[in-house]
């Protein structure tokens, strides 16, 4: 077998066998394949795809390109939520603590941020002193001890996924089903995990940009885990505003704080909430939404937060840095909020610092944007829109027209009363052609 026949047979549009899929990777993995060849690879399943038997072969070998954790002695079902991204999507950190109250084990291997898109990893960072490298032995402690553990990838979990997603950085090939669903598959069932809840969101601030995209991505996702005999379900969530009302690494986790304490956004507390019931129910433990939302009010999952990041070393006096520059964002006029546009909101806190422009970009945790006024609002001339941090003037020039232009606004819209959602924050407005509930949960598959 030679590699460039495999290449060949993909890009004339055949369907590979689970030797030359394998034979590939681990050629790659182990540095006889080049980088060349595997971009060609890459290219090639991107313009012709695979069949759900390729992408499950393809994920499997990714998955065994490294170690595996089996994380079968530690007590009870173990469960994760992956999240496909978004900007403000903070779930996970409020989720963890959440669903380890209820009774399942959490061992979840979390990202960076992408694009403009954050990541847990980075976001638990800005708490000082948290650590996300966890020895093997650590990681295990924190489970049994507290019942969750939040970590990044080691350089020995998924190897395969970490040397193409680079290449597939830098040769166009990121925004490939197959692809991305070997990338994520690969990383969570590496983890070791009797079920997995996936948060597939689509819209203006997420990867998918259409809600079909993002139905193919969950359907692949769900049967390769099916295939891995792995129960899997898919939850299709709206990504065309931001979720809650902050976003930059340190202001979301303090607004992950205002949550575990019984307060904070609606959105974000419902989102959570019911990827957690998801993740309960698959795993077959009976909890209705109203005793997980027990949880949050009573304290118990902000207790088990608090266990978790004290175990990862991270201090929990909730004293963060802060940013220099504190400013306003003033309405441009009375109205209500009709829209706030994830991309924009999220490519203004890359200028800040809160994500990298290339990927050895140190990150700024205190920057930002927090306050942000939701659809459905009302404002006065004037009144702050959102709050802007920043710690660098030119930034926040460059920043602030992106942060203004996110923002729409309408005098006065009409209530439709049109069931277009399954939950919408009990709110549908319609503003002219916009529509733009507070939060969308579109479809449940698998
Ligand atoms: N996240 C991943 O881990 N991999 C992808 O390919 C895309 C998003």
């Amino acid at each position: 077998m030679l590699p460039q026949w495999i290449i060949e047979k993909k890009r004339d549009g055949n369907e590979l066998s689970d030797e030359e899929i394998a034979f590939f990777i681990q050629g790659f993995t182990a540095g006889s394949i080049p980088d060349y060849q595997m971009a060609a690879f890459a290219m090639a399943v991107y313009f012709k795809g695979m069949t759900p038997r390729e992408t499950a072969a393809l994920t499997m070998e990714m998955m065994l390109s490294g170690e595996t954790i089996d994380p079968a002695s530690l007590p009870g079902i173990k469960a994760d939520k992956h999240s496909t991204g978004g900007i403000g999507d903070k779930t996970s950190l409020i989720l963890a603590p959440l669903a380890a109250c209820c009774g399942l084990t959490v061992p979840m291997i979390s990202g960076r941020g992408l694009g403009i898109t954050g990541g847990t990893l980075d976001k638990l960072e800005s708490i000082p002193g948290y650590r996300t490298n966890l020895s093997g032995k650590e990681f295990f402690q924190t489970l049994e001890n507290v019942g969750c553990a939040i970590i990044g990838q080691t350089a020995r979990l998924a190897p395969a996924d970490k040397k193409l997603y680079a290449l597939r950085d830098v040769t166009g090939t990121v925004p490939s089903i197959p692809l991305i669903t070997a990338s994520i598959m690969s990383k969570k069932l590496a983890e070791g995990i009797d079920t997995l809840v996936l948060d597939v969101k689509w819209g203006k601030g997420a990867f998918m940009k259409t809600v079909e995209q993002a139905r193919e991505l969950a359907q692949a996702m769900v049967e390769v885990g099916t295939h891995m005999e792995k129960k899997v379900r898919a939850v299709i969530t709206d990504m065309n505003q931001p979720l809650g009302r902050a976003a930059g690494n340190a202001l979301e986790v303090q607004e992950c704080l205002d949550v575990l304490r019984g307060g904070g956004p609606d959105d974000l507390k419902e989102l959570t909430v019911e990827l957690t019931a998801h993740m309960l129910e698959l795993s077959n433990v009976r909890k209705t939404r109203a005793e997980i939302f027990q949880c949050l009010e009573n304290g118990e999952a902000l207790k088990k937060f608090e266990a978790m990041v004290a175990a990862q070393g991270g201090s929990t006096n909730w004293i963060f840095d802060e940013a220099a520059i504190q400013k306003p964002l003033p309405a441009p006029a009375d109205g209500i909020v009709s829209a706030v546009d994830a991309d924009l909101i999220g490519r203004g806190c890359l200028i800040l610092g809160a994500g990298r422009q290339k990927t050895d970009d140190t990150i700024d945790h205190a920057v930002g944007i927090a306050q942000m006024k939701k659809p459905g609002e009302t404002v006065k001339k004037g009144e702050p829109l959102a709050m802007i941090f920043s710690n660098d003037r030119e930034k926040t020039e460059e920043a602030l027209p992106m942060f203004a232009t996110a923002f729409h606004c309408v005098a006065a819209p009409t209530l439709t009363g049109r069931p277009l959602s399954l939950r919408s924050g009990g709110k549908s407005f319609e503003f002219g052609d916009r529509f733009e509930p507070s939060l969308l949960i579109y479809e449940v598959i698998g």
